[in-house]
């Protein structure tokens, strides 16, 4: 049996080594290194794919939810609502900008931001709500955008784990994640569903006027050569990982494909166990059918009840299976984070999790032999 790994980058690089290279090699040739032809190739590619009228690109996931809110002229004082239940970029953001971070409990059953948390915590001060379309599962963006409406908020996607999900509205409408709100971020750091072979990023928006101030703030605020109208920033995609994120976007749906199909497997094994609770899709579908396009599953993660997770780590670590515990502290709890008007009892269900989570191997190279050895040593620990 291959080496089983949380993430297998050589073995998804071997099919397509000759697209890669010779793509990383026309940067090479051409040596335009910064803003060549291949950024802009790629940029009008994804826009394309996502059927959303601009992808700006910039270095990294990070920058692009520092940049989206930056764009939309968000001042010290406004008040951003986003998950507890996430990885600390998304409000490490709102707070590095002096905004106000309002952290609001998850929804147990896909552990995204939850409807009524941010119907208690929206006031006067609220600018924007950040759903993160957490694990590769669409957040519940129709609520989301009625109360925005409602409100007069901005919505800002974090869409760096659900690059390729697609959202179906009640009203039977399809749309790809991040092109839903006002404004998009993802992240094509290598693990990510779509993934480069460094640093990389990108902002979404069907905003014509969004999308120029936006083109300005990631090059130094610069709309005329040498003039600087605003504060910006430097944050850009180099040609090489526009080379390589080119040559692997047409792969995107096949990937996303050979992650779905292995979360089957997974469920399917772990189907009716007492101590697991397995993903489900946005419909509640446990089978993961073909209409369970709204989850492209980034991370593989379970419920454990009644489980010594600690003593199930170290039982799959030694049979050479690695795990991850995403994420084992809620950032309401996170020093840098900590505010007073937190009460912990707000956050039942992101508490709950942090002890309950465990995530599997995923990736788009994991065959019926490594699962079948990881679904069975998983279930030998619980029995
Ligand atoms: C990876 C990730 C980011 C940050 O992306 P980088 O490219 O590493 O800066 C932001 N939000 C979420 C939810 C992520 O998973």
């Amino acid at each position: 049996m291959k080496k089983i790994q949380m993430v297998d980058l050589k073995g998804q690089y071997a099919p397509i080594k000759d697209q890669v290279n010779s793509s990383i090699q026309e940067v090479i040739n051409t040596t335009s290194f910064i803003n060549g032809p291949k950024v802009k190739a790629f940029q009008k590619n994804l826009e394309d794919y996502l059927g959303v009228k601009h992808v700006i690109p910039c270095a990294n996931g990070t920058d692009a939810l520092q940049i989206a809110m930056m764009g939309l002229g968000l001042k010290p004082g406004d008040e951003v609502i986003t998950a507890d239940f996430t990885f600390a970029a998304t409000v490490e953001v709102i707070a590095l900008l002096g905004l106000t971070p309002v952290l609001v409990d998850v929804d147990s059953e896909n552990f995204n931001i939850d409807i009524e948390a941010i119907k208690k915590a929206i006031t006067p001060k609220t600018k924007a709500i950040v759903p993160v379309h957490l694990f590769g599962q669409c957040a519940h963006m129709d609520e989301i955008m009625e109360l925005a409406k409602a409100h007069q908020l901005y919505v800002i996607e974090d869409n760096a784990q659900a690059i390729g999900a697609t959202y179906t509205s009640k009203n039977g409408t399809k749309a790809k994640a991040g092109t839903i709100g006002h404004i998009a971020s993802t992240s094509f750091f290598p693990s990510k569903n779509l993934g480069c072979y460094g640093d990389g990023g990108a902002i979404f928006t069907n905003d014509d006027d969004l999308a120029h101030t936006i083109r300005g703030i990631v090059n130094h605020g610069m709309y005329k050569r040498y003039h600087h109208d605003v504060v910006g920033v430097n944050s850009r995609l180099d040609s090489i990982q526009a080379a390589v994120l080119d040559a692997k976007l047409p792969h995107l749906d096949s990937y996303n494909k050979a992650r779905q199909n292995t979360a089957r497997k997974y469920n399917l094994a772990f189907k009716d166990h007492p101590n697991i609770i397995t993903p489900k899709a946005g419909n509640g579908c446990v089978t993961l059918c073909d209409n369970c396009d709204c989850h492209v599953f980034h991370q593989y993660t379970l419920k454990l009840k009644n489980v010594d997770r600690d003593g199930l780590v170290d039982h799959l670590n030694a049979k050479g299976i690695p795990c991850g515990v995403y994420y084992p502290i809620p950032l309401h709890n996170q020093k840098a984070y900590q505010d007073d008007r937190y009460d912990d009892n707000d956050f039942q269900i992101t508490n709950q999790l942090s002890n309950e989570v465990i995530s599997l191997p995923m990736h788009t190279e994991l065959d019926d032999e490594q699962i079948e050895f990881i679904t069975s040593s998983v279930l030998a620990y619980l029995t």
